[in-house]
């Protein structure tokens, strides 16, 4: 039998998680859980003890509904870089019902690829000493500083970054084929300054575009997409973008269909994947029953599609979309007065 670990997260992210399980076992799936202890739980062993723990329970699992973790949860690490997740998949998808800021949101639908290992993110970040120490520096370098400073790395690998591109490339030629029409991908980066990483990044997707003749590939440098984002969204269907950016332009993605409760998300391998909400653990509203769980039912429709379970994904999805057009059950940060377990209820109630 299909295996999910459960992973209720920190601050408030818990009560989403929880409260949408309930709406998963509602559905008689057929799958087991396994429910993990939450970040509160767990506070009281020794790190170590905590991490070994839940990396043996993630890694006993077929898949992961991940709660958002303030660090007190750990596996999130495992689970990205020990489990080689590479395209975190972040659709846009406004729906009716949803309080979205912008003046026509029916034209919003795109999903944006972040590629989820590399970038910004290899975790190599120092004192500028030690840099200074290195012949990276001197000639090659338009700062002249004295003092104290800092660096950051970023990394781009070529066989990261075309892993990433024929994920997109196939994700866009599934979504057209569903929708009826002529595959299209975006990428995106600050080419123009840094072309040894970004435009690279760039010109490798369009290299791998060579097998895959049908999509149409536009490239954008990445602070003019982020405004093409909120003006023409309807140019754009799969969007790839670096990891930085990635996370940068979804989080604002998730603010034009009308927030962070909306945004589901999940990290794709080669043979394992992981869901969680974009948004983090929310500690202001955390135990006042008011997070919005909808990130995270729609993080589980993308988990059954993974699991192969289409249809059950569907009715989610449904049920959802239903509790939206009705209107009367909706969270706080959507202009209601229902509670988390409130709207998972009016979920349940719709799931046919
Ligand atoms: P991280 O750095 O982990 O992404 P963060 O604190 O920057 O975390 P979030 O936890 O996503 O960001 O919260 C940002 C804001 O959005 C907060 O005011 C939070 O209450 C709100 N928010 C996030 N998720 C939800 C949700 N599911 N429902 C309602 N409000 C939410």
């Amino acid at each position: 039998m299909t295996l999910i670990a459960v992973v209720p997260g920190d601050d408030a992210a818990p009560e989403a998680v929880l409260a949408s399980l309930a709406v998963l076992e509602a559905m008689d799936l057929g799958v087991e859980f396994d429910v993990l202890p939450d970040g509160a739980e767990m506070s009281s062993s020794p790190p170590d003890q905590r991490e070994a723990m839940v990396v043996e329970r993630l890694d006993r699992a077929d898949t992961v509904l991940f709660g958002a973790s303030n660090g007190t949860t750990p596996g999130i690490a495992h689970l990205r870089w020990g489990r080689g997740t590479f395209a975190n998949v972040r659709p846009v998808r406004w729906r009716p019902g949803y309080r979205s800021p912008m003046a026509d949101p029916t034209k919003l639908d795109y999903v944006i690829v972040r590629e989820n290992l590399e970038d910004a993110y290899v975790g190599i970040m120092g004192d500028a000493d030690d840099l200074r120490a290195t012949d990276l520096i001197g000639p090659r370098s338009r700062l002249a500083w004295s003092g104290e400073g800092r660096f950051a790395v970023k990394i781009i690998t070529r066989q990261g970054t075309e892993k990433a591109a024929r994920f997109s490339y196939e994700l866009a030629i599934e979504r057209a084929a569903a929708a009826g029409r002529r595959p299209r991908l975006t990428v995106s980066a600050k080419t123009n300054m840094l072309p040894a990483t970004d435009r690279w990044f760039c010109d490798i997707v369009e290299e791998v575009g060579a097998e895959y003749p049908d999509v149409d590939l536009t490239r954008y440098i990445v602070d003019d997409m982020a405004h093409r984002l909120v003006l023409h969204p309807e140019e754009v269907d799969v969007l790839l973008l670096p990891n930085l950016y990635g996370d940068l332009l979804s989080d604002q993605g998730a603010a034009t269909i009308g927030g962070m409760g909306l945004a589901p998300s999940g990290c794709y391998g080669d043979d394992f994947a992981y869901f969680e909400s974009a948004h983090g653990t929310a500690p202001d509203i955390a135990g006042q029953d008011r997070i919005n769980p909808t990130a995270t039912l729609l993080s589980a429709t993308m988990m059954l599609a993974w699991l192969g379970e289409q249809g059950q994904a569907d009715r989610l999805d449904r049920a959802v979309g239903a509790v939206y057009e009705q209107g009367r059950s909706l969270t706080v940060d959507q202009g209601g007065t229902a509670t988390t377990g409130e709207f998972c209820q009016a979920v349940i109630d719709r799931l046919g």
